[in-house]
Formats: structure tokens, C-alpha cells, sequence
């Protein structure tokens, strides 16, 4: 027998395992999860899928003070709602601190990282007199060399950068940027408290999880150069790097909650749908053509990373809630059915799953948000206890609108069958049988049943109630017109 039949040869593993993608979505769990994480989640999720690739998650949470697991639930549970889901298991930096303090160990064993027992005020004393100069503001190097130690300082580690030559690396998005490493200092990796600094912890885990493309949004881009420089010094592969740009509110500022909802959950509670959101995001720093409307499949087909936009997007809450529109329109009612439901809760209104089945075809034309939805339907499960005056005064005015609607009750109450069609004979009965015009009826009733809540045609509007409620509702607007007219 073949020794090939035996499974792939060694050499394809080999393959697979330098070829292999590997993108992560690292957030900080110290709030909310951002409308422009989520963006960059996404580009790494659809980096990933195209290429057959790993899609990792870490929490980076060595800020213990700021990090919280409410948040870190928002980020599991913003990015479970999207659908973007990540492989394998979440890595939880507070949980490898060991690991930490062992590479920083041989570093300093090494020589590439060593203790700075600068106090606070010695370091606020030089970046002072920096200042003053008008130099930037570095640390000076004052025990890059060795020095005594400082009894009473715990001290902090720092990485001994090198003093020559550059870095340089090609951007997915912004091309090549270059900065000499006489702009950098000698970096904190551990801080006197034992933290372990975000710099240093980004690269021992991206490197850990072989990541081969890391992208993260542009206020990072100034890290990078230090963590290469780490890299290198421990003998890790450099992996490539997107930085994509800042998302704008309409003013031309980072988008933040001065702007409206950023937090993702806040779009949940407003209604929107998970593909509209990734529709919108996808389209925020990237265009294929000009094409709007992409499905999972063509986003998965279409999108390159490499064609990120380098210059920042703004953020359109009217474009989201057009293609939140359009993604309701297209949608089933059985697969709005669980996402409306919740929203009815919210508004406190007990709704009735069979009845918001039947209901939500009428209403999915103009809705714009699941929330929008509810709060149209709920006429349907909460009786008008009164009505709005404007609408009151126009469509119950004239002597006779108590009787019609009293007479439309009697035919309604008479129908063997009440469906759509009966309800709708019923209504044009009472208009011919009293001489009047469809308005002098449709009106009135129309607003006996709804409260004024933008309603479907009326047959079908009626035929979302049940007979007893139906006449239930124009008797007491008959009773209500008697009285308010009396
Ligand atoms: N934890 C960082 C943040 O939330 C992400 C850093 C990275 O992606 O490298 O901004």
C-alpha cells in the first residue's frame, strides 16, 4: 500500500499550518460594545470565513479596576445577536498572568527588557522639564544600562528598544507606514502594580494564537511599531496589520454617545436586525461598486479587506434605518416573529403570538424598527381608553356616527363567519344601507378600533380582533360620542 493512502504527507500539514488565517477581535471589557468594534469584529469574522481562516476572541482584561463582566456579557452578547461567531475558546488575559510574567522573566534574563525603579514624581520631573524644552516626552533610559535599585520603589519593567534603524510594515489599509525608533522609548511591559501592559500582552497572545492579520481601528496604528520591535526581540513571526479608520458622528467627531446609540445592545432594544446592522457596517469604510443591499454570501464574496477605505466614515442613522427597513420587508413573518415579541414586552404590552403572526404582514411595508412595529400593532392588544382630540373631532364628527357605528356593529354581530371578506361585505352594507359615503364609516370606525394607531386596510384591521372585541371597541366609541357630543 501507498504510504500516501495512509493520510496527507507530512509537508501539507506543514502548508496548512504557515498559510493558515488567523484574525481575533480583542476588546477591552470597560463598557459598552461599540458600534465600530463591532465593524472591526466583522472585517476579522468575514477575513476569516473567505479564507477558511480561525476567527478568535480575547477579552483583554488586564485592566482589572476599569474591566467588568457586565461588559464582557454585552460583548458576548452583542456579538452572539450578530451571528458573528468566533472558533475555539475565548482567551481571558487576566487568566494569563503567569504566562506573562514568565516571557517578561527570561527578557530580563535575556537582557531585552529591564527594572526601572524611577518613581511617578521622577518621571512627572522629566516629562516636565521635556516639556518645557520642547522635546517629546520619553522616558530618558536612565536604567536601560543596569542601576541601583531604589529601596522603597517597586520597580516596573521596561523593554529595551532598539536606539538605531526603523520599522516599517505594510498596511492593509493605509499602506506603508515607517517610524524610526528614535521616536520610540523604552516602553513599560509591566507596571510597578505587576500589570502587565497592554503592548506587551497584545503580542505575547496574538502570537500565541498565530494570528496572521491583525485588525484593529486606527488608534492603535501608533502601537504597532513598539509591538513589531517585541516581535522581533522575542522571536515571534510578524503578522500583517489593518488599521482601519475612526467611524464620525455628523459633526465630524469620533462617534460617541453625544452622536445616539453606539452601544450595539442599544440597536437591539431599538429594533434593528442583525443583517441590516452588518449590511450598514460592512459599507462603512468599504464599497463594492456601488451596491448597497449585501447578503451574508455576497459580503463573504465580495469583501477585501485590502480595499478599506483610509479615510474615516460617518456614521448615518437615516441609511441604517432604511436598510433596517429594507431587511423587515424581506424578512418572514415567522422570522420576525421572536425578534418582535420581546419589543412588545418592552413597551408593556401582553401580545399574543398567533394574533402578531397574522398582524405583521400588514405592517411590514413601513415599519423601520421592530420597536416602530410594536408600538403600530399594540392598538391590538390594548383597547382605546380614549382618543386623541384632533383625530376625534374629524372622524366622529356629524350627528349620525354613534348610529353607524352601531348599525356596523349589528351587521358584524350577525356574520356567521367573520373573516376578511364578511367583515369587509359588512362595512359596505352599512355604507349603502345609510346612504353615506365609505369615509363617513371607514372613519370612525377605523379610530373606535385603533385609538388612531396607524392601522391596514379596515376589513383586515378588524379582522385582527376578535368578534367580541371588535364590537366591544365601536360600542364604546358609540357610547364615547354620545357623551362627548351630548
Ligand atoms: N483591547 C484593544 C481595544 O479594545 C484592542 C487592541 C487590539 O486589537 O490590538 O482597543
Amino acid at each position: 500500500m501507498s504510504p500516501y493512502l495512509a493520510g496527507p504527507p507530512l509537508f501539507l500539514f506543514v502548508i496548512v499550518e504557515v498559510f493558515m488565517v488567523v484574525t481575533r477581535f480583542a476588546p477591552s471589557p470597560t463598557g459598552d460594545l461599540h458600534i465600530g468594534g463591532v465593524r472591526t469584529a466583522l472585517y476579522c469574522w468575514l477575513h476569516a470565513r473567505q479564507h477558511q481562516g480561525v476567527f478568535r476572541l480575547r477579552i483583554e482584561d488586564t485592566d482589572l479596576e476599569r474591566s467588568t463582566e457586565a461588559s464582557t456579557r454585552v460583548i458576548l452578547d452583542g456579538l452572539n445577536w450578530l451571528g458573528l461567531h468566533h472558533d475555539g475558546e475565548i482567551v481571558y488575559q487576566s487568566k494569563r498572568f503567569a504566562d506573562y510574567d514568565a516571557i517578561i522573566e527570561q527578557m530580563i534574563a535575556r537582557g531585552q527588557a529591564y527594572y526601572c525603579w524611577c518613581t511617578p514624581e521622577e518621571l512627572e520631573a522629566m516629562r516636565e522639564e521635556q516639556k518645557r524644552l520642547g522635546l517629546p516626552q520619553r522616558y530618558n533610559g536612565k536604567y536601560r544600562d543596569g542601576g541601583e535599585p531604589v529601596p522603597g520603589v517597586t520597580p516596573a519593567v521596561r523593554f529595551k528598544n532598539p536606539l538605531e534603524g526603523s520599522v516599517s510594515w505594510h498596511d492593509k489599509v493605509r499602506g506603508v507606514v515607517t517610524v524610526n525608533n528614535s521616536e520610540l522609548d523604552d516602553w513599560v511591559i509591566r507596571r510597578s502594580d505587576g500589570a502587565p501592559t497592554y503592548n506587551f500582552c497584545v503580542v505575547v497572545d496574538d502570537a500565541a494564537a498565530k494570528v496572521s492579520l491583525v485588525i484593529r481601528g486606527e488608534d492603535h496604528v501608533s502601537n504597532t511599531p513598539k509591538q513589531i520591535n517585541l516581535y522581533r526581540a522575542l522571536g515571534y513571526d510578524v503578522p500583517e496589520f489593518a488599521h482601519v479608520p475612526m467611524i464620525l458622528g455628523d459633526d465630524g467627531k469620533r462617534l460617541s454617545k453625544r452622536h445616539g446609540a453606539t452601544n450595539v445592545l442599544d440597536y437591539r432594544r431599538e429594533g434593528y436586525l442583525p443583517p441590516a446592522i452588518l449590511n450598514y457596517l460592512v459599507r462603512l469604510g468599504w464599497a463594492h461598486g456601488d451596491q448597497e443591499i449585501f447578503s451574508m454570501d455576497e459580503m463573504l464574496q465580495y469583501f477585501r479587506i485590502d480595499d478599506v477605505h483610509s479615510a474615516a466614515s460617518t456614521f448615518n442613522t437615516e441609511k441604517l434605518r432604511w436598510l433596517n427597513q429594507h431587511y423587515i420587508k424581506e424578512s418572514t413573518p415567522e422570522a420576525l416573529l421572536p425578534q418582535l415579541l420581546p419589543h412588545f414586552a418592552a413597551l408593556g404590552v401582553t401580545a399574543d403570538e398567533t394574533t402578531v403572526l397574522r398582524a405583521i404582514p400588514h405592517y411590514q411595508e413601513r415599519a423601520k424598527t421592530l420597536k416602530e412595529m410594536a408600538e403600530h400593532m399594540a392598538w391590538i392588544f390594548v383597547a382605546p381608553t380614549a382618543f386623541p382630540a384632533d383625530a376625534a373631532k374629524k372622524a366622529f364628527k356629524g350627528g349620525e356616527t354613534a348610529h353607524l357605528l352601531q348599525d356596523l356593529q349589528t351587521r358584524i354581530a350577525a356574520l356567521a363567519d367573520v373573516n376578511v371578506e364578511t367583515l369587509h361585505d359588512a362595512i359596505a352594507a352599512c355604507v349603502e344601507a345609510n346612504g353615506v359615503g365609505f369615509g363617513k364609516v371607514g372613519q370612525p370606525a377605523r379610530l373606535a378600533v385603533t385609538g388612531g394607531a396607524p392601522s391596514p386596510d379596515l376589513a383586515v384591521t378588524l379582522s385582527l380582533l376578535n368578534t367580541a372585541e371588535i364590537l366591544r371597541r365601536l360600542q364604546f366609541a358609540a357610547e364615547y360620542i354620545a357623551q362627548n357630543q351630548g
